[in-house]
């Protein structure tokens, strides 16, 4: 598959061909850079891409996710238009309705730090969540926050998307093709040997998701990347009735579960997921039997009409979870040319193209393109405890 003459040298590899890998690649070449993606799948977006849920907003609540997710959102809103392909894009927002002071508090805290980037999230009332959300349990609802400009996209087609315009830039990829080891020499970073040949390069950006940590071994750093296991399900379509993407903050009753999310996307299937209370660590991507019926009860609970879904399948996958919760993305002081784009946690699919932008900034200026309060919390070499105990205020 390597191109006649290029003598298996590249101007950058990614390895890893997922939700950051891909976007990183497309961002790389726009550049003029000649790229090699390696992905040891059978295709791109085949890892923890496919399992995420599609769920993309800029309302969070740290300077790197809210502006790098603000870029995605500019990209993936126009693209249809502008590029012509379907990538599920599905306007409406994202809504986290409210059940308690304290949680409104916490919410509406956050309006500050968001607007003074742009954002336009807000305080709904009871009435104005009822509308968002057809039939949501009012039993002691006080309202909830609302973000219009978020939405949801298809991680089974955005992937496909921007391989095919990276490609088309002269991009080469590898599937069923797995690193191995890293060439380098004097701290410079040279290349990488796969199980099928050895390939050049002044620049290599890591973006293998949960084998983040394998591969720190294979440089000789330490990369705190674990695998944190989630499930999510997709229901059969129905007439497209609710807008946004619905988050409810509340922990579970049945002491299981942290929060729950859920959508109906581009197609009018409902798609779910929760995030169970504690951390469950580890790759195992068979299914739990306790999914669906927790699920569902905390599903029907907040909407009662949802009990007539039709659940089409479930599965599981991974976030990769670093100790303060937030990505590691850049250069590695140590090895130079090395670019780190892992740990992305929950948020990897809707980062994707934020991080694309900067990984390839990263790579060709050197710099980051984002300003200090956001790049600094995202550095490779941060002190995780730190931001841990921060991350807990
Ligand atoms: C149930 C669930 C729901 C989620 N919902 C959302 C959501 O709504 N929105 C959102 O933004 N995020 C969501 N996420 C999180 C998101 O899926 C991840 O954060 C994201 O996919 C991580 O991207 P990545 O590129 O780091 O990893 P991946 O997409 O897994 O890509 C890494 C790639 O590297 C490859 N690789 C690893 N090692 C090698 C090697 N040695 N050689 C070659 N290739 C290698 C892997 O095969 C893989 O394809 C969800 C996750 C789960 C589990």
């Amino acid at each position: 598959m390597t191109r006649a003459g290029s003598n298996n040298r590249y101007d950058a590899i990614v390895v890893g061909g997922g939700s950051i890998g891909v976007p990183s690649a497309y961002y790389l070449a726009r550049r003029g850079l000649k790229v090699l993606v390696i992905e040891r799948r059978a295709a791109v977006g085949q890892g923890d891409n496919k399992a995420a849920i599609g769920g993309v907003r800029a309302t969070h609540s740290d300077p790197a996710k809210i502006l790098l997710c603000t870029r995605t959102l500019d990209v993936v809103r126009t693209w249809k238009e502008e590029q012509g392909d379907e990538i599920g894009w599905k306007p409406g927002g994202y809504c986290f309705p409210v059940y308690s002071e304290a949680l409104e508090k916490t919410l509406c805290g956050l309006f500050p730090l968001q607007r003074k980037y742009g954002l336009e999230n807000g305080w709904v009332d009871a009435d104005g969540i009822a509308e968002l959300i057809p039939g949501i349990n009012r039993d002691g609802l006080r309202g909830g926050t609302y973000s219009p400009n978020d939405g949801q996209l298809s991680p089974l087609l955005l992937p496909v998307v921007l391989i095919r315009h990276a490609t088309r830039m002269g991009v080469e990829l590898r599937v069923k093709e797995r690193v191995t080891g890293y060439l380098e020499q004097s701290g410079r970073i040279q290349g990488v040997v796969t199980d099928q040949g050895t390939y050049y390069a002044p620049r290599v950006i890591l973006a293998a998701g949960v084998d983040a940590a394998e591969h720190g071994k294979l440089l000789g750093i330490d990369i705190p990347v674990i695998p944190d296991s989630h499930e999510a399900g997709i229901a059969a379509p129905v007439e497209p009735f609710l807008r946004p993407l619905v988050v409810d903050m509340r922990p579970g009753p049945e002491g299981r579960t942290a929060n729950f999310y859920f959508g109906q996307n581009h197609e009018g299937q409902i798609i779910f997921c929760y995030t169970p209370k504690e951390l469950f660590v580890g790759t195992n991507r068979e299914s739990l039997s306790e999914f669906l019926p927790i699920l569902a009860s905390r599903m029907i609970s907040l909407v009662p009409r949802l009990r007539n879904l039709l659940v089409r399948r479930v599965w599981r996958g991974c976030y990769p979870m670093t100790p303060d919760g937030v990505p590691i993305i850049g250069n590695v002081d140590e090895i130079e040319g090395l670019t780190l784009a892992v740990g992305m946690c929950g948020q990897g699919f809707m980062l994707g193209i934020g991080v694309g932008q900067e990984v390839a900034h990263l790579a060709v200026e050197g710099t980051y393109a984002l300003p200090p309060e956001a790049w600094k919390p995202i550095r490779y070499g941060r002190d995780f405890a730190a931001g841990k105990k921060e991350a807990l205020k």
